[in-house]
């Protein structure tokens, strides 16, 4: 597969693509089955003007293989999934794909795959890369998938609550599946609409791993893909047995799953060469209804943590499927491994970060985060745009709120600025206040109803005096002039 890689010389040890430009694609390659709604239909890469631009790492070139930069988290941001009840009260998966941040992300980590047939790579008669388009659905399949692996790693961390499981993660589910002759075992699920090709650069339907969890040992796989399978739809399922599953316990969990016959003995032989000993497989599995199935579906509780993290590992290790071993490789960031895209790099960065870094949400867009490798003040927000506009939004809400209480709550600005920059120096707090108070449009307006109403002997300009609040601009050109009068007359100044 690497050896047929026409961006071989363009790719670098990460998988990436560089040098590309990003643009939202419309139409060539719209997905008539997909469920994933966005108003483009692909991204568009194309290279940027020549320069001497040697491919490079990911990220920074000299960072120490050891520390993952967690961009996973980045993508997985780019979508979500919730529940929503439909009219007759069933529930329904509802996916929402961030269309800005998706194409943020494309420009500037350039393309996920960039490999035929899941990317569209366009080359020239002379074999220069042209375009590379990837679907926006492959898009939002990594995405969504990358999306699940994120909140299962904080839930197997412990850093949400089991009890809310089904919450963060929609469409989770937990059966314990009672076959009649007498064996009994937990079966685990979750899905999400996927395009065909992701499914398929997954290698769904097919076994990934097993692992002994505790007492129990479980199998995990991925399903969809398949005919008579829910098209565009991905399902993670893991198995929990009590004791080594035997040849038949399999042929009662590929009853489980629902798939055809052949696929069935196909995952049934992959997931029992994993046991070690050589299991016999049925030939012929039961058909439905040779044997009763009970489904009994349960909750999630603290014991259920581990099998998050399964979740995680299992979308983590079919997400590296092309992966090539170099040992010779002196690429610092990657070591021995050449990645054959930059997804699978993703992936394995994030791996390493697992239990290693704590994630963080942004505390204004609520993005996760890695502070990996972050020293100093705890970050608060994903990015440089998000701490400027959160900055802004508080200045903007202190304002509003000076505002107020000078003019509802007849504050004396000493006391407004205790209230709200107790912990600034004394001058520079009173003087902001000051500044926002003299240019409030309302504040001009409620004082000439004061002087109004009240004449020139009006509370709320004798305020406004005391305090040193600007005058020429809290007055209107009219009560100026009538003000200049009355000195004149007066004979001295007021
Ligand atoms: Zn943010």
């Amino acid at each position: 597969m690497i050896s047929t890689d026409p961006l071989i010389q363009r790719r670098s040890p990460t998988g990436q693509v560089t040098g590309l430009d990003a643009c939202p694609a419309q139409g060539s390659e719209q997905m008539p089955e997909s469920k994933i709604a966005a108003p483009f239909s692909g991204v568009l890469f194309t290279p940027k003007a020549e320069t001497n631009r040697k491919p490079r790492s990911a990220e920074d070139p000299h960072r120490k293989p050891a520390g993952a930069s967690m961009t996973l988290l980045e993508l997985a941001s780019c979508a979500s999934a919730g529940s929503a009840i439909e009219p007759d009260g069933s529930m329904r998966l509802q996916t929402h794909v961030k269309s800005a941040d998706l194409i943020d992300f494309a420009k500037k980590h350039g393309p996920l795959i960039a490999r035929e047939p899941a990317s569209c790579v366009n080359l020239c008669a002379q074999g220069r890369l042209q375009s590379i388009e990837e679907s926006t659905s492959l898009w939002a399949s990594a995405a969504l998938t990358a999306n699940i692996a994120t909140l299962a790693a904080e839930l197997a961390s412990g850093a949400l609550p089991m009890r809310n499981a089904q919450k963060i993660l929609a469409g989770l589910s937990h059966w314990r599946l009672q076959a009649n002759e007498g064996k009994s075992f937990e079966l685990y699920l979750i899905s999400r609409p996927t395009s065909a090709s992701y499914a398929h650069w997954l290698g769904a339907p097919c076994f990934i791993r097993r692992e002994v969890i505790g007492e129990r040992i479980g199998y995990a796989f991925l399903l969809g893909n398949e005919t008579g399978y829910p098209p565009s739809t991905l399902e993670i399922a893991l198995a929990l047995f009590a004791e080594e599953p035997a040849a038949s316990d399999f042929s009662v969990l590929m009853r489980a799953f629902d798939l055809s016959i052949e696929t069935g003995a196909q995952l049934a032989e992959e997931a029992s060469a994993a046991t070690g000993k050589r299991n016999a497989v049925p030939t012929q599995p039961e058909r439905p209804g040779d044997r009763t199935l009970t489904e009994t579906e349960l909750s999630f509780n603290e014991e259920d943590r581990p099998i998050l993290g399964l979740l995680c590992r299992t979308l983590a290790v079919a997400h590296m499927n092309d992966i090539q071993v170099d040992v010779f490789s002196t690429d610092e960031s990657t070591g021995p491994f050449v990645f054959g895209s930059y997804l699978s790099w993703l992936w394995y960065d994030f791996s390493l970060g697992i239990g290693q870094a704590r994630i963080h949400y942004c505390a204004r867009c609520g993005k996760g985060f890695s502070t990996a490798g972050h020293r100093g003040i705890e970050k608060r927000y994903c990015s440089d745009r998000c701490r400027e506009a959160a900055h802004n939004e508080r200045t903007a809400q202190s304002k509003a709120w000076a505002r107020r209480l000078f003019l509802q709550k007849e504050m004396s600005i000493d006391a407004i600025r205790k209230r709200l920059f107790a912990h600034e120096q004394k001058t520079t707090g009173s003087e902001r206040i000051k500044k926002w108070l003299s240019s409030w449009p309302d504040l001009k307006h409620a004082l000439d109803e004061d002087i109004q109403s009240k004449g020139w002997g009006s509370p709320l300009l004798a305020r406004c005096r005391k305090e040193e609040l600007d005058l020429d601009k809290l007055l209107s050109a009219k009560r100026k002039k009538e003000l200049a009068e009355l000195k004149k007359r007066k004979g001295g100044p007021a």
